[in-house]
């Protein structure tokens, strides 16, 4: 059903696989594949979308404000025609639109994305005199998305350049990070409201219908190249198989400092529809036993992997990972004991990340990777010329999340700070 653009005819006499190898490495200093057209291309709106705030509101003279900054900005988002530039890591943020509940309850949006690399954080603030005024705290990343960017979207300019990455026996590494309720599960598992849950909308899936398109591909095709799937949980110190019965996983290192997941299950998948079942398999027992899908889900890391291999040999392996929410305040204060710890467990595993990726991005001899579980699986990820990593950082807009907001903003900005300094890019 899907219509290929500009898919690789075969020709009519086979070449040896290296002759058909080379002008697809030709064609592609043109930055991005665009695969075949996936949505309707979005009407681009001409005037920033506001929000009608009633006066009533107690935020209404600072929802005034945000509004004429808005009137005066020049509004141009992202759309699908926009060209994606190759980044070794990359950095992007991604808003989510205001839910039916924050509507409801008067909570004001503080977050103005102008275009496609600019996020504006709209802080309220009285001065001493008890005038309001707002505190603009703006941010540059690779690509910020707003509220009307969709999946696909996000998609297109993050983990889809990093497809060809595991095809060229690289390693390739995509973090969703952000406060709980930011849209880190919507953007990576697809969409889970309601009761039919459509994983096929996420990047999870997204990256798999083009692996398995590019497994196919004439350029590929006779490399025979069998892909696999994992899917496993970190929660604290350990590690769950989420393929198979949520069975406890030991992580050892060996003498070449090579990380291994003693037991993890690979499972074999042969189209996409393979891969959905198992998504849809590990993200049930991910959230199985608790009655909101936050609770548990909130505070440990997901790991889904994609894993070429050739004749069993490792080829190539793309990492996508739903990490824990990164609020953590409240945890140290009217939390029991175990709660504290699972907190701690998760700032540091938070801090080691930006690290790894910082010593990455300066191609460090020393990633210090042994700091926390999550970096420790994720090893292959900061090594290596064939690495490559992005992070899509999720905001929550209203302003009660803004405490949170700045907190990922500031974040995703150390990463950022070295991964574009001249050496990280590829
Ligand atoms: P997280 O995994 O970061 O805790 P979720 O992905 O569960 O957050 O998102 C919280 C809620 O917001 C869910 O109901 C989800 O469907 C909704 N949501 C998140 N992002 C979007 C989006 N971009 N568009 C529409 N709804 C979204
Ligand atoms: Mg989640």
């Amino acid at each position: 059903p899907r219509a290929s653009t500009n898919s690789v005819t075969a020709p009519k006499s086979l070449p040896t696989v290296a002759k058909v190898e080379k002008p697809i490495e030709k064609r592609d200093p043109s930055p991005v594949k665009v695969v075949r057209p996936i949505t309707p291309i979005q009407d681009v709106p001409k005037a920033y979308p506001q929000q009608d705030v009633p006066s009533t509101n107690q935020h209404f003279a600072f929802a005034e404000m945000i509004k004429s900054f808005r009137t005066n900005i020049d509004y141009r988002p992202l759309t699908l025609f926009d060209n994606v530039t190759e980044n070794r890591i990359s950095v992007c943020v991604r808003k989510r639109p205001m839910n039916k509940k924050e509507s409801a309850k008067g909570e004001v949006d503080v977050v103005t994305i102008p275009n496609g690399d600019i996020i504006v954080l709209h802080q309220p603030q009285v001065r001493v005199d008890m005038t309001k005024f707002l505190e603009n705290q703006k941010f540059r990343f690779d690509y910020s998305f707003d509220e009307t960017s969709n999946n696909e979207t996000v998609y297109r300019f993050t983990a889809q350049p990093l497809v060809k990455t595991i095809f060229e026996q690289g390693t390739a590494t995509c973090f969703a990070y952000g406060q709980t309720g930011s849209g880190k599960t919507h953007t990576m598992g697809g969409d889970f409201s309601g009761k039919k849950q459509n994983a096929s909308l996420g990047i999870y899936a997204l990256t798999a219908r083009d692996v398995f398109e590019m497994v196919k591909s004439p350029a590929y095709r006779k490399k025979d190249l069998q892909v696999y799937c994992a899917f496993f949980e970190i929660y604290g110190s350990k590690c769950f198989d989420l393929l198979n019965d949520k069975n406890s996983l030991r992580v050892l290192e060996d003498q070449q400092q090579k990380v291994q997941v003693v037991g993890l299950k690979e499972e074999l998948a042969t189209c996409e529809q393979d891969v959905l079942d198992l998504i849809t398999k590990g993200s049930l027992v991910r959230t199985a036993g608790t009655t909101s899908a936050n609770a548990n889900s909130s505070r440990s890391h997901a790991v889904f992997q994609i894993i070429l291999r050739k004749e069993k040999k490792l080829w190539g392996k793309f990492s996508l990972i739903d990490l824990a929410g990164n609020e953590r305040g409240q945890d140290t204060r009217d939390s029991d004991r175990e709660t504290r710890q699972e907190g701690a467990a998760i700032n540091t595993s938070l801090l080691a990340l930006k690290e790894c990726i910082r010593g990455m991005a300066r191609n460090s001899t020393h990633i210090p990777f042994r700091q926390s579980k999550l970096t420790m699986v994720l090893r292959d990820s900061f090594m290596g010329e064939k690495s490559r990593t992005v992070m899509i950082s999720m905001i929550s807009p209203g302003i009660s999340s803004s405490e949170n907001t700045l907190n990922t903003l500031r974040y995703a900005d150390r990463v950022k700070e070295m991964g574009t300094d001249g050496n990280g890019d590829a």
